[in-house]
């Protein structure tokens, strides 16, 4: 069932304010997200870091031929931006699993990040990070029980629900009730750009509805119908509506560059996360500006 894709109601052009902190970055915040004090999260850009072309310069991802030392700079600068919390990378398959942090499983004790494409937590000092350049981010908060998830989706993500198979995770673990999460999708190729034309082999016959003219194919909407699919009402849903594709000026975007770097979107539960927990509301958050991570100015 194809629909249209949520509300495009991030804050924009955060730049100029960040320099002014002890982050020297920029990013963009979901305002409906913004609205929760114990929260943050960022959507950084490709500006701001130590990496050099094709990789200039924010590059947050160590497996894309980058110079190792400017990757750790990066990641150590976002670290900042977070306040020193920790931060939490996962190796990212196009797969489907699903993984609790912090988790029995790892990370594993030499260092290597764990292997999945959907982090869940509900340990406060914890963000978690997805890197991409053209895939989605997906952020969820649920405010009833303090967990949050972020969930690498690209094509392959969609095709096997990876955002269904996290909001069932976080029931499991955390006790969330679907209707109570708010979920943000961020910058990531468009319908304008989404071009597959081997999409006969490569794209589930059940989503073929979500192709447009030229083997275009909507995967904003596809994830805000799996969104809606899984229980999260769509007034809580927002799409950031930006194309990595056609923003390469802002983000890394590999169908655009194939060498290139992946910028990150994060999210996490501050370390002094006090104060009441939210009880649902009916209505998203009204819409604010913030100069770190998620935190109201
Ligand atoms: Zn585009």
């Amino acid at each position: 069932m194809k629909s249209t894709a949520g509300n495009t109601a991030l804050t924009r052009e955060s730049e100029p304010d960040i320099g002014q902190h002890a982050c020297s970055v920029t990013f963009d915040v979901f305002p409906h997200l913004a609205g929760f004090p114990e929260l943050q999260h960022a959507v950084f850009t490709r500006k701001g870091g130590n990496s050099t072309a094709p990789f200039d310069s924010l590059n947050v991802s160590f497996g894309v031929g980058d110079e190792s030392d400017a990757v750790a700079r990066n990641r150590e600068l976002l670290k900042v931006c977070f306040g020193n919390a920790k931060l939490v990378y996962c190796r990212q398959v196009h797969g489907d699993r699903v993984v609790r942090v912090p988790s029995a499983a790892g990370p594993t004790g030499d260092g290597r990040p764990t292997v999945g494409d959907a982090l869940i937590t509900d340990a406060p000092g914890t963000v978690l990070v997805i890197q991409v350049a053209d895939c989605q981010a997906v952020l969820l908060y649920d405010p009833v029980n303090r967990a949050v998830a972020n969930i690498h989706s690209g094509w392959r993500g969609s095709a096997v629900d990876i955002i269904g198979r996290t909001v069932a995770a976080m029931s499991r673990h955390f006790g969330t009730n679907p209707q109570d999460l708010h979920a943000a999708i961020g910058p990531s190729l468009g319908p304008c750009c989404a071009e597959f034309v081997n999409y006969r082999t490569e794209i589930p016959r059940q989503y073929w509805s979500y192709r447009g003219a030229g083997d275009r194919f909507d995967f904003w909407s596809l994830s805000c119908d799996q969104m809606r699919a899984a229980g999260i009402p769509t007034q809580r849903i927002q799409t950031d509506g930006r194309c990595t594709r056609c923003r390469t000026d802002r983000f890394f975007s590999y169908r655009a560059a194939k060498t290139t770097g992946r910028f990150a979107v994060a999210i996490g539960l501050r370390r002094n996360g006090s104060g009441r927990r939210h009880r649902p509301v009916a209505s998203a958050h009204a819409g604010r500006r913030s100069r770190q991570p998620g935190r109201g100015s």
